[in-house]
């Protein structure tokens, strides 16, 4: 079987590294709400990345030399190794993997910063494809690129809307919904997990 994971919550906490960036950007000068806003104006649009984000945010800094300090203090955090990777997720892939499976990571945003994160999450070697795809809509295109129509696969992801998409495109695919507890929209259809226990039990039994 391939399992096809969405990487951004769902193998991989967000949520906090983007908490860990305010943290240094809010030490340079930046609000909390104008990080906030314009780290929504990335995320949405173009694909979020750190020295994008800082210079929108070109108002807010106390000087010069506290937006570079900021930028490589963030540098410093993506070296960290094994960051942001939900509790049970490197066990899961290494026994999906010992048991044969092909594991393939289908992520979107900007191209850069997700390998990046991917390194940093130390699970590079775990996949035996990694593919990110530029903006929202495009990840059910690719999954028909990159698969076969008669293969054996799961899709996993937390986005809804993307999920469907795949689906509309693979409808042979098994589909299961990482429904996480701050996510409010409805399942489209899908198995519904709502942790890594619970997705093993869906991929391993
Ligand atoms: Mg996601």
């Amino acid at each position: 079987m391939t399992v096809y994971f969405d990487f951004d919550h769902t193998l991989f906490d967000t949520r906090e590294l983007r908490q860990a960036i305010a943290r240094i950007f809010l030490k340079g000068g930046v609000t909390q709400a104008a990080f906030d806003e314009t780290y929504k104006e990335l995320a949405y649009g173009v694909g979020y990345e750190p020295s994008a984000h800082a210079a929108l945010l070109a108002g807010q800094w106390r000087d010069p030399a506290a937006r570079e300090q900021a930028l490589k203090e963030v540098s410093e955090l993506m070296k960290s190794g094994g960051c942001y990777v939900f509790e049970g997720v490197t066990e899961l892939l290494k026994d999906l993997k010992s048991k044969g499976h092909r594991l393939v990571i289908l992520t979107l945003g900007n191209l850069g910063w997700q390998h990046a994160k991917i390194a940093c999450s130390g699970l590079e070697d775990l996949f035996d494809r990694v593919e990110v795809v530029p903006g929202p809509g495009r990840k059910a295109p690719r999954l028909k690129e990159i698969s076969g129509v008669d293969e054996l696969a799961t899709v996993v992801d937390d986005n809804p809307g993307e999920l469907q998409a795949m689906m509309a495109m693979r409808p042979n695919f098994r589909c299961v919904y990482f429904h996480r507890p701050v996510n409010p929209y409805p399942n489209p259809g899908c198995e519904e997990v709502v942790s890594i226990a619970e997705l093993r039990k869906v991929l391993i039994g």
